[in-house]
């Protein structure tokens, strides 16, 4: 691969497994098979969807590829850095590159902090402001960025509404100039209005700013128009990537066809049939052998299915499906 190629994050055999204590002696019992080898690349200013349901794994792979949760196993690179195993540090000064922005924007802002605390609190901590004038210069300019104004800056996160919180958090994030943001379910607990205009802004922001975004959400709707590629996760592992468009067109794993049937089409001439799952998603504790999707799979074949784990294979171009059936 030469220097043009060459992904700006790069994650092999991801495992996180939560330990689960009982007993006395508060023993581990037993884990959580959160993330059970995910693998995947990102090039320089691209944005990766990551889909599932809830459980699925897609929020502690994010976390994971910041470290902001130690990974059980599997390699995270960086720019050519290994996150996995970078010091204090050096962690540190990753984290200017790789930021986040988090779901519930107001529990993750603190209530008793005005805005300008909030987004200055990283310059701060990573010296990028050389004097109190710098440093209002720059929240300035990081409000009116995202939207919002000068006079914010000495309100509290109570006094905005949920899309302009989110906004404040990406301001937050965007701080410390990173070239990667984690963006973990940033915009499902906003209003469909509200979800287009926090997409629009992070679209302007990418071509501003040349950011990377892995974009998580559990509705393949949410991700289809801000997504190059999109990764679709069930049960700890990805089952399907692609490149967005051959993914809403031509899905191959029978989940993804089954999460896609549950999307409304705009066009009332379109009809989809809805695909409905049956059971529950199994636990992550104690997962299915063989294909974790079998217990659901519509078209899973006894002997096989729940007998073989399916790799991750190629099937078209940048197209890769995990599933026996499918090729
Ligand atoms: Fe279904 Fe078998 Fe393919 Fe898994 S490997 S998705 S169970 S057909």
């Amino acid at each position: 691969m030469n220097a043009v190629t060459t992904p700006l994050l790069q994650v092999k055999g991801l495992k996180k497994h939560f330990p689960i204590r009982g007993g006395l002696l508060r023993r581990v019992v037993d884990h959580v098979h959160a993330v059970d080898g995910v693998s995947f690349e990102l090039a320089a200013g691209e944005t990766l969807g990551l889909v599932g349901e809830s459980g699925c794994g897609k929020s502690t792979t994010g976390r994971c590829v910041l470290r902001l949760i130690e990974p059980t196993a599997g390699e995270v690179t960086f720019n050519g850095q290994n996150v996995t195993t970078a010091g204090k540090t050096a962690l540190r000064a990753l984290a200017r590159d790789m930021q986040i922005i988090f779901q519930d924007p107001y529990a993750s802002l603190n209530p008793r902090m005005t805005v300008s605390a909030i987004i200055g609190e990283a310059l701060t901590i990573h010296k990028l402001a050389p004097n109190r004038q710098a440093y209002d210069d720059r929240i300035v300019e990081l409000l009116e960025t995202v939207g919002l104004s000068a006079d914010h800056r000495r309100r509290y996160p109570h006094e905005f509404s949920g899309g302009q919180r989110q906004r404040i958090g990406i301001a937050r994030a965007l701080a410390v100039s990173p070239k990667l943001i984690v963006c973990d379910e940033a915009v499902s607990a906003l209003d469909v209005s509200i979800q287009a205009q926090v997409i629009n802004l992070l679209e302007d922001l990418q071509n501003q700013f040349g950011l990377t975004y892995i974009f998580i959400a559990h509705d393949l709707s949410v991700v289809e128009h801000i997504s190059d590629r999109v990764a679709v996760m069930y049960l700890g592992r990805i089952v399907e990537i692609a490149r967005a468009q051959d993914l809403y067109t031509q899905p191959r794993h029978p989940y993804t066809e089954a999460l896609l049937s549950a999307v409304p089409i705009p066009d009332p001439a379109i009809r989809r049939q809805r695909i409905r799952l049956q059971g529950d998603v199994p636990s992550p504790i104690r997962p299915p052998p063989g294909c974790h999707f079998h217990t659901r799979c519509p078209i899973a074949q006894k002997g096989l299915c729940d007998v073989q784990r399916p790799e991750l294979k190629t099937v078209g171009d940048g197209h890769q499906v995990s599933c026996h059936l499918r090729s």
